[in-house]
């Protein structure tokens, strides 16, 4: 089956909001097993949005998902169009029309003519309830003689769903998934595999062959700041077959990337993977910052359960805080300057004596957009990690802007946390002794 998604709305076309729907169904086609080759974006005009719908089904996707302009304002014209296009009528449907007038009931209100409109749906649509809010949505099958129209032989679908994120993916969960297993007549199932510390090339160049020729078993790496997620779905008809499917491939991967996949199951961040390394080893952190300003913490802090092992964590932005509280050489200061190998090594070794924890992270560097030199330039970072007195320093030059700089810093900072902890006990299972 292959999908498009029209997104409606000429916010969408003017920046002033982001296209986070068509992200949020262009993934979830992936889980689903179902092909994407377009998306549309288009403003709220009715004869460019009957175009947008029109083209879409002339390419022949099976399944056409229209969003936004479903609600009670004049711009609001996705169902007249739709109706316009395949020549049907627009009919008032009960059941939404009574949800309407309860809800305006409660708030002590009456309801408006065009709140009314928001009950009227395309005829012949099966209805989507919105349980986040009024507009219903729909569900169309063509006839024959629509597609027809747009030159199609194959049997095509509509789906038309609201622009609020959070009344669409309620929408899309609970009604529109089960309507998709039933027409793609199979079971989908999918892992993810997350990956941190490779590029998204590196990663596709690994997997090459398993991405670029999966036909049962899809691969589709998305990335992310510092990480690659990979989702690996597989269609059967029953959900056990599908799972066979799946498990073959997601144990590839895992043996080809090694330790740098840290989680197979979807809710886990890389946060929490370094907190559960951390507390699986009883192993407490601190942090000592600058350029991140806090992100690391915050990043670990992020994750339930932390209290047992992160006590505090400092941001030690100049030269004398860095001195004063966590203790770096002046001398070392004056002869590298703050962001040096050497500091960041004073920084990890300090703080982690301070504050008597087993493990310590330290970053320092050059965020921009000044402050840089041809020697120093912008992006140039260091981060340090100690582990139980093992210390390990990175040197790292990242791109982009100042957010962009500090983002990945915070990013590798956890991927180096992780690394080094892993390396700090797989030298003591080698039998090398411990300092
Ligand atoms: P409403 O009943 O709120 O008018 P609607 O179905 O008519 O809903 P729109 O008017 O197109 O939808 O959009 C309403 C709001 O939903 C937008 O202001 C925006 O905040 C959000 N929205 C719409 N389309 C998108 C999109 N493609 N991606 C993210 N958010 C969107
Ligand atoms: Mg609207």
């Amino acid at each position: 089956m292959t999908a498009e998604t029209v997104c409606v709305g000429t916010e969408i076309l003017l920046g002033n909001i982001v296209n986070t729907n068509a992200a949020y169904l262009a993934g979830q086609y992936a889980a689903l097993g179902i092909a994407s080759y377009y998306q549309t974006a288009v403003g709220d005009n009715e004869e460019r949005i009957m175009a947008a719908i029109g083209a879409a089904l002339s390419r022949g996707s099976d399944l056409v998902v229209i969003n936004g302009g479903l609600g009670p304002t004049q711009d609001d014209i996705t169902k007249d169009c739709t109706a316009k296009l395949l020549g049907r009528t627009l009919y008032e449907d009960a059941e939404s029309f009574s949800r309407i007038k309860e809800f305006f009931g409660k708030r002590g209100s009456s309801m408006s003519a065009n709140n009314a409109r928001q009950a009227l749906v395309v005829k012949g649509s099966e209805i989507l309830p919105n349980d986040n809010g009024l507009a219903p949505g729909m569900f169309i099958e063509l006839k024959k003689a629509e597609s027809k129209k747009f030159g199609s032989e194959k049997k095509q679908y509509l789906m038309l769903l609201p622009g609020p994120p959070e009344e669409l993916r309620i929408m899309w969960e609970k009604y529109s998934v089960p309507i998709l297993r039933k027409l793609t007549g199979s079971v989908i199932y999918s892992a993810m595999v997350k990956v941190c510390g490779r590029s998204e090339s590196e990663v596709a160049d690994i997997l090459d062959d398993l991405i670029t020729n999966s036909k049962e078993v899809t691969v589709a790496p998305y990335a992310k700041t510092g990480e690659v997620h990979l989702r690996v779905t597989a269609a059967a008809s029953d959900e056990k077959d599908a799972k066979k499917l799946v498990k073959p491939v997601v144990k590839e991967i895992k043996s080809r990337l090694g330790d740098s996949v840290y989680t197979t199951h979807e809710e886990t961040s890389l946060e929490q993977s370094v907190v559960d390394l951390l507390l699986a080893n009883k192993l407490t952190v601190t942090t000592a910052e600058s350029c991140t300003g806090g992100l690391v913490a915050g990043r670990l802090i992020n994750v339930p359960g932390v209290s047992e092992i992160f006590k505090s964590g400092y941001i030690t932005y100049s030269n004398k805080a860095k001195r004063k509280i966590i203790g770096v050489k002046k001398k070392t200061l004056q002869k590298f300057g703050a962001v040096s190998a050497e500091v960041v090594k004073e920084m990890a070794e300090g703080v982690a004596f301070y504050s008597r924890a087993d493990v310590s992270v330290a970053v320092s560097g050059i965020a921009g957009p000044d402050g840089g030199s041809e020697e120093k330039p912008v992006g140039l970072v260091y981060i340090g990690v100690n582990v139980c007195g093992h210390v390990t320093v990175k040197e790292y030059h990242f791109s982009g802007n100042r957010e962009k700089i500090r983002n990945n810093s915070v990013a590798h900072a956890l991927i180096l946390m992780r690394q080094c902890i892993l390396e700090y006990y797989s030298r003591l299972t080698f039998g090398e002794a411990e300092q």
